[in-house]
């Protein structure tokens, strides 16, 4: 993975690539930005570049360096994601002393932190102390999508380096790389991830597009008959191991905001359902503008009590019944 595999985030990789051409690299970095739009991939890219044997700002990509980490072989590089909920410190401690020693056969050793903000308090504290001071040809990369919630005095020891949403185009771009997706079913990645590449969207596709014209009839029919089906089918999409209850959310949030924009005469190819047109419009006149903006905001809602452990499927039951209520008699 080098810098110029990577589309869309030209402001972070300019920065990146003065720090190498300066030889003024920090001794962290904190990636921070919305998921799904490279910062990975960017700490990936960092580490070819700064261990690459031929110099330049950028990685070679055939040198023995290059070759291990696109392998996934290189000694030098660690990442880590938390277990579960949280990065425990039991997760830290060895890790932390890994840093410690020399590079195996790189010039730099890295370790890079995924959701980083999800350290616990004695993970969090027993980095502050590297942080404090780091090890000599190390490099702590943190990602996060919520700096907000990591420990202020290690954002303060970090460099930090913004990422931004993609443009459609670059999502497009990267999808092509995904041969298995038909151009329909490109098209249809490309409008609802919003900026961002989930590839755990291209690996159920044929499951979401199905679910999304699942979730819009169960809309245009809210019979007492029709409300079992969508209990049963409530049921199927909570099960713990899949969460698919999750893009169920995505697509109702998505759907009740082009109801308002259809209401407001948004022109239709501004949707992210345009390709539904006609079932919007039938939609439209059941749910009356006010009643699709509390709708929306109840979806949200849903979201945040299920966020804040609420039993996935009676909070998702209680959403249809709002929405059944909600219809116009
Ligand atoms: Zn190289």
């Amino acid at each position: 993975m080098a810098f110029s595999e990577i589309l869309g985030q030209d402001p972070a990789i300019g920065l990146l690539q003065k720090a190498i051409q300066q030889q003024r690299l920090p001794s962290a970095y904190l990636f921070t930005g919305p998921a799904h739009v490279g910062k990975y991939k960017t700490a990936l890219a960092l580490t070819q570049a700064i261990n690459c044997l031929q110099p330049g700002e950028d990685a070679c990509l055939s040198c023995d360096s290059c070759l291990q980490i696109i392998n996934q072989s290189f000694p030098d590089f660690f990442a880590i994601q938390p277990e579960g909920q949280f990065i425990k410190i039991n997760q830290i401690k060895e890790l932390l002393k890994w840093l410690h020693l020399r590079p195996a056969s790189g010039k730099y050793r890295i370790l890079a932190v995924e959701d980083a903000e999800k350290m616990n308090k004695e993970s969090a504290n027993a980095f502050l102390k590297t942080l404090e001071e780091p090890p000599p040809q190390t490099l702590i990369i943190l990602l996060a999508e919520h700096p907000q919630q990591l420990l202020e005095t290690i954002v303060s020891r970090c460099q930090i380096i913004r990422f931004q949403l993609l443009q459609k185009a670059h999502v497009e771009q990267i999808l092509k790389e995904y041969q298995q997706l038909s151009p329909e079913q490109l098209n249809f990645l490309a409008h609802f991830s919003m900026g961002c590449v989930r590839e755990d969207w291209v690996e159920k596709i044929d499951a979401l597009q199905t679910m999304r014209d699942q979730v819009i009839d169960f809309l245009l029919n809210l019979s007492p008959e029709q409300m079992e089906k969508i209990f049963k089918a409530i049921e199927g999409w909570s099960a713990p191991k899949d969460k698919e209850w999750r893009y169920m959310l995505d697509f109702l949030e998505y759907w009740f905001r082009d109801l308002a924009w259809v209401w407001y005469g948004l022109p239709a190819e501004q949707l992210l359902n345009q390709d539904r047109m006609e079932k919007l419009e039938q939609c439209a006149q059941r749910f009356p503008l006010n009643r699709v903006v509390k709708n929306y905001q109840k979806v949200l809602q849903t979201r945040e009590q299920i966020r804040m452990n609420a039993y996935v499927p009676l909070a998702l039951n209680a959403l249809w019944i709002h929405f059944k209520q909600s219809l116009v008699k």
